[in-house]
């Protein structure tokens, strides 16, 4: 894994919370993005090399509502930059780490993702993701 690329928040609104993190941060947002196949809505702020990522759900049944509802807001995944998302997702496999898909999704801000199952990496939700290029 190369970098952290991105730290991903469930927030409940992303309006308020992009005029939140917008103060926080003394910058806009350079993205907003709905994934409606994850159905999230998404605004990203850079970081340096990073990202910070505010996800809201679109519906009750995106797993941003299911994470809210039983965690509240807060992180909700760490996203790592890979070269060959095939390849890195073969070699955890292999390690034994449960990946939630067998194929890389298309996802937000131009990327491959691959999500890991918190089960097995200590109860944190990790996220693969690949530029798109
Ligand atoms: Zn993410």
């Amino acid at each position: 894994m190369l970098k952290v690329e991105h730290i991903g928040i469930a927030v409940k609104d992303i309006e308020e919370s992009n005029k939140l993190f917008s103060k926080l941060f003394d910058k806009e947002p350079y993205k907003l993005e709905e994934v409606a196949s994850e159905a999230v809505k998404t605004s990203f702020f850079r970081m340096g090399e990073s990202k910070i990522e505010l996800l809201e759900a679109t519906n009750e049944s995106s797993p941003i509502a299911k994470f809210i509802a039983k965690k509240g807001e807060g992180i909700h995944h760490i996203a790592y930059e890979v070269k060959d998302i095939i390849a890195e997702m073969k070699r955890l496999a292999a390690e034994g780490f449960t990946l939630l898909n067998e194929v890389p999704k298309k996802g937000a801000d131009n990327k491959l993702v691959c999500f890991l199952h918190p089960k097995s990496t200590n109860g944190v939700l990790i996220e693969l993701c690949q530029e798109i290029v």
